[in-house]
């Protein structure tokens, strides 16, 4: 009794500071801003800008039109003139230190027999919004546009300035021409001390918003290759030292090998609000992974049959390739295997390749690095002003929604910044589990209507209570 006593009026305190955080915004008249956000949204949807070969200048041509006609001036950056990113900035008084928005202008490629419309057509229907990029990542992107252009508009001062960042080649930017491009070239036009970019988002149970997700860290990208070397020889004569029997027996050890677990402070908060918010089975598999007794059954039910928050609570080693022989009667001299690994925030990777030499115990089975495709980047932090407002316009817009910093498993663009010191933060519209089936990189992409304008006002909300003077 007590406690739910406690538990209401702490309810009761959110509600009123939400309230407050609400109360502060200038009233925008959303109903009004719909027209305007679905002509961009889908104008950009309909950009074809896939990549490979990307052509994202298209859509910098498109927002620096938008934004020049507001009067906002634009600067764009490419390495490749078909590839250009875009920026433009809102000045702020300079008290505070700028506010990144950044999205990605490319999409991945499509199969088009596999959809039901146009996949660049930007089609209405059923509520949702159908295209290539309607969820990766033109959400953001048009939410950011919105944003600059409302902030413009109405004229109210900033402590900070905002810079808007559409940037190329997030899909694959194995020529460099997006991020690592803007980071090693151009870091002084989006230096901030914060940056707000996709890897979160919403989900919709019905009509309610029950979870938000705010991407406070990834896991970092750590592939190796594993090498087994022999004499090579004659099918017919079997040889101890035959590469495959070792790379083989190798592959296994790690396969089975239970890498050490570990929470930080965000897969920590995740686990415990998880747990609030879960029926009681559940709620005790996540309660009993700090518990040294019972956590091994914990962990035993989230390999089983959640392998994504398995994958949060430690350095992933994950087999993906198999190379080896020349014929059916040659023993090769090589073989080789790549794991994809996928380290923690704060992983000491060279430690931790070692622990897997011990593991393998095989001087036939050599690890080789496969060159770094993300720097590593430590986890942004829970404790600062952009995490504080993020939370609580989640809760001022979704009182009765669980907010839950999450660590993404598999890697962004927020590695680069985060890398360079800038806490970065992972949001985005609302989905339902259905939707899940049409989110990033699916055969087909949509998304709902309503959930673009709600996180069009998320978006505005957040860097409105971030960077506005009062
Ligand atoms: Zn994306």
């Amino acid at each position: 009794m007590a406690r739910m006593r406690t538990a209401s009026s702490i309810c009761v305190l959110m509600a009123l500071y939400a309230w407050a955080v609400m109360a502060q915004a200038p009233a925008v008249d959303w109903q009004k801003q719909r027209a305007e956000t679905l002509k961009h949204y889908r104008a950009l949807v309909q950009l074809d800008t896939s990549n490979p070969p990307g052509n994202e200048t298209r859509a910098v041509e498109y927002l620096k039109n938008v934004l020049e006609a507001e009067g906002i001036p634009t600067q764009t950056f490419a390495l490749d003139p078909k590839r250009a990113n875009l920026v433009a900035r809102l000045k702020g008084n300079g008290s505070k230190r700028p506010l990144l928005i950044l999205a990605h202008t490319d999409v991945v490629g499509v199969q088009r027999e596999k959809w039901p419309v146009d996949p660049f057509g930007a089609v209405l229907k059923d509520g949702y919004i159908w295209g290539r990029g309607s969820r990766d990542d033109k959400p953001n992107l048009v939410a950011n546009l919105m944003v600059m252009l409302l902030l413009k508009r109405s004229g109210v001062p900033l402590d900070r300035d905002v810079i808007f960042l559409a940037e190329s080649g997030e899909e694959a930017d194995v020529t460099g021409v997006g991020i690592n491009f803007m980071v090693a070239q151009h870091f002084a036009d989006i230096d901030a001390e914060f940056s707000i970019t996709e890897g979160g988002g919403g989900t919709l149970d019905g009509e309610r918003v029950s979870i938000i997700n705010i991407g406070t860290a990834e896991k970092v990208p750590a592939r190796v290759r594993l090498v087994a070397t022999g004499q090579s020889g004659h099918g017919s004569v079997p040889r101890l030292d035959n590469p495959l029997i070792h790379l083989s027996a190798a592959v296994e050890k790690l396969g089975r090998w239970e890498s050490p677990m570990r929470l930080n402070a965000t897969t920590k908060t995740y686990f415990e609000r998880l747990a609030a918010i879960s029926p009681p089975e559940t709620a005790a598999i996540y309660r009993a992974l700090e518990d040294a007794q019972r956590a091994p059954a914990s962990l035993r039910y989230l390999a089983e049959k959640d392998p994504r928050r398995y994958s949060m609570l430690r350095t992933s080693i994950v087999p993906t390739m198999l190379k080896a022989g020349v014929g059916p009667n040659v023993i090769p001299s090589e073989a080789e295997a790549t794991l994809d690994i996928r380290a923690l925030p704060d992983e000491d990777i060279k430690k931790f390749y070692e622990e897997m030499n011990r593991v393998i115990a095989d001087p036939a089975v050599k690890i080789v690095p496969l060159p770094a495709t993300r720097p590593p980047s430590p986890a942004s932090r829970l404790d600062t002003d952009m995490y504080r407002v993020l939370e609580q316009v989640s809760k001022s817009m979704y009182p009765t929604a669980a907010v839950l910093p999450t660590m993404s498993t598999g890697s962004s663009d927020m590695a680069q910044l985060r890398a360079k010191g800038m806490q970065s933060y992972g949001i985005g519209p609302a989905v339902s589990a259905e939707d899940e089936n049409y989110g990033a990189h699916s055969d087909v992409e949509r998304l709902l209507e309503s959930s673009l304008y709600k996180f069009v006002e998320f978006t505005w909300n957040v860097v409105h209570a971030a960077s506005v003077h009062r």
